[in-house]
């Protein structure tokens, strides 16, 4: 295992996330998308956490079993919606027994019902990193691109993203769609004095109702020329699918030729668009 900050350092890393799996077809399923991801030799993998910590013990198992069954570095999400320090607390000495060595710290959403909230002491991602710095993580925080739908505006996602980012080591974006808008939060950061690591997250679109739906969730926006190449491909599931590859490719090269540290997946707990992307850009791979 290592820390995230310390492969920063050393070069590029392309990384995939994962979600903690809800049953037992889905556990074997996403033990056979990691063995296929392994010989992409990810820098890192992360396991994201549910709202509300409606993940906490999966999160928990999936992040240690990665840690200490494969060769790969793993790194938990934590939020802080419903979790009192204790919660906190307890999760982050696990972590630190089972020798895992990367948080990313993060603000969560509300449950979409406010009858399942439940009481907790933090509300923003930065009160997390407060807590973190008691520890010897490496640390890692999310960004926005497109800019936060809970912020009051541009001037202020930036400047609250900047604060943030000065006390982690890195930070992983939003998926979006337009290379423009990596590059812009890029050099907001840099205006304000702040240049670690930012690294885009990649959401290959493999099917556009579902990428819409999460789009309107997260802020991201799905632009024209995007959707009019997925209906281009016309009504194939497969013919989609590919021309979501063929989008992320470019994107991804883009992003490299405009200095990325690194490429961050959204995998969705499958392998073949990553790897489909990893052939095309002529990343390496384990022989
Ligand atoms: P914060 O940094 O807390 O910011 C949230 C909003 O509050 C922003 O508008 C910010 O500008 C504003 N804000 C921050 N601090 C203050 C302050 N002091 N005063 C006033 N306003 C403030 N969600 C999950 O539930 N589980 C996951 O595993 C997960 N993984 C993610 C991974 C990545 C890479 C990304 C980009 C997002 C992920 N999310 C996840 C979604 C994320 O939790 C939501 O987008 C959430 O709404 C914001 O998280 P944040 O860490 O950016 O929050």
């Amino acid at each position: 295992m290592a820390r995230i900050a310390d492969l920063l350092a050393a070069g590029r890393t392309f990384s995939f996330e994962f979600s903690p799996p809800r049953t037992d077809s889905a556990q074997l399923s996403l033990g056979r998308t990691i063995a296929e991801l392994e010989p992409l030799r990810p820098s890192f993998v992360s396991v994201t956490y549910g709202a509300g910590g409606s993940t906490r013990a999966r999160t928990q198992q999936v992040v240690t079993w990665i840690g200490k069954e494969t060769g790969i570095t793993p790194m938990a999400h934590l939020t802080c919606q419903s979790h009192v320090r204790d919660d906190i607390r307890s999760l982050l000495d696990a972590y630190r027994e089972a020798g895992v060595e990367n948080i990313l710290a993060l603000g969560g959403d509300p449950p979409t019902d406010p009858a399942d909230a439940t009481p907790s002491d933090f509300q923003y991602a930065s009160e997390l990193i407060d807590e973190l710095d008691a520890y010897d993580f490496s640390v890692g925080v999310a960004a926005h691109p497109e800019v936060h739908p809970r912020s009051a505006d541009r001037a202020a996602d930036r400047q609250l993203l900047a604060a943030k980012l000065r006390r982690a080591d890195f930070a992983i974006t939003q998926f979006f769609f337009d290379v423009a808008h990596y590059v812009r939060l890029v050099d907001e950061l840099g205006e304000l004095g702040v240049d670690k690591p930012v690294l885009p997250g990649i959401m290959p679109v493999t099917n556009l109702g579902s990428v819409r739906r999460m789009a309107e969730l997260s802020g991201a926006a799905v632009p024209a020329w995007v959707v009019e190449r997925l209906e281009l491909a016309g009504d194939d599931a497969e013919d989609v699918r590919r021309a979501g590859v063929e989008l992320a490719t470019e994107l991804c090269a883009a992003l490299l030729d405009a200095g990325a540290p690194g490429l961050h997946f959204y995998t969705l707990n499958r392998s073949s668009a990553t790897r489909e992307i990893y052939a095309n850009l002529g990343l390496p791979t384990a022989r």
